[in-house]
């Protein structure tokens, strides 16, 4: 575990959540604003937060959280996380929030299959083509695994995408629409110009209010719930 915050109401949706940020991504979009949490490997001098201290933490606020919203960096990257679901469920009766890039579809449904996952948070960045900005070519085809295996579960989920200027137009919105034809909801979030993993984009603004309403008016003309985080 890279990081805890210890109550979250904006994370999981209608949920209390305590959020745990994993450590590790294998992407490199140039708006993450948690750029300090895509390398695998943390810099010497620095530790990670054992687990025995996650869970000392829960065995007091167990009875003050609905769930534990598992973050990142990448969380499916963590080769132990099916076992550490799987204590967060049983040992202490808590809901789980997954937010993922969607990248690992086999470990994904295996997830999925044990019940391990009660709300997904899915990132879609670009059309599949617009991808290969942040992401190696061979996770393309693993993402687009991911999107139809989660629309064809009965697990609750959002896609979301993060708008930057300059990088996202009406354009690619309606492709994304497109790309998640028959999807349940999807969220479009303003791009926040704070601690990105490229510094020229700290000096970007955000989108106005009335483009990102222009936004949520293409993507629905393809899906049927699409939602404004700003
Ligand atoms: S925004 Fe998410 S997927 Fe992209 S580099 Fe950051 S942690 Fe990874």
């Amino acid at each position: 575990m890279a990081g805890l915050q210890k109550t979250s109401v904006i994370d999981f949706p209608d949920q209390i959540s305590a959020v745990v940020f994993t450590q590790g991504c294998n992407f490199y979009c140039p708006y993450c604003h948690n750029s300090q949490l895509i390398p695998l490997k943390l810099p010497s001098g620095k530790e990670l937060m054992p687990e025995s201290y996650f869970f000392g933490f829960l065995e007091q606020r167990q009875n003050l959280l609905d769930g534990v919203t598992i973050t990142g960096g990448e969380p499916l990257l963590q080769s132990d996380l099916k076992d550490f679901l799987f204590k967060i469920k049983n040992d202490y009766n808590l809901l789980i929030k997954l937010d993922t890039n969607g990248s690992s579809s086999s470990k994904l449904q295996k997830l999925m299959e044990a019940d391990l996952i009660d709300y997904l948070a899915v990132d879609l960045k670009f059309s599949w083509p617009n991808y290969k900005q942040l992401a190696p070519a061979g996770l393309i085809s693993e993402i687009k695994r991911s999107v139809e295996l989660i629309i064809n579960s009965d697990v609750d989920y959002e896609f979301r995408t993060t708008v930057v200027p300059g990088l996202h137009d009406i354009e690619e919105i309606e492709k994304i629409a497109i790309q998640i034809k028959g999807a349940e909801k999807y969220f479009i979030q303003n791009f926040r110009p704070v601690n990105t993993l490229d510094p020229g984009l700290t000096n970007r603004r955000s989108f106005a209010p009335s483009k990102l309403e222009q936004f949520r008016l293409t993507a629905e003309k393809h899906l049927n719930n699409v939602q404004i985080r700003d």
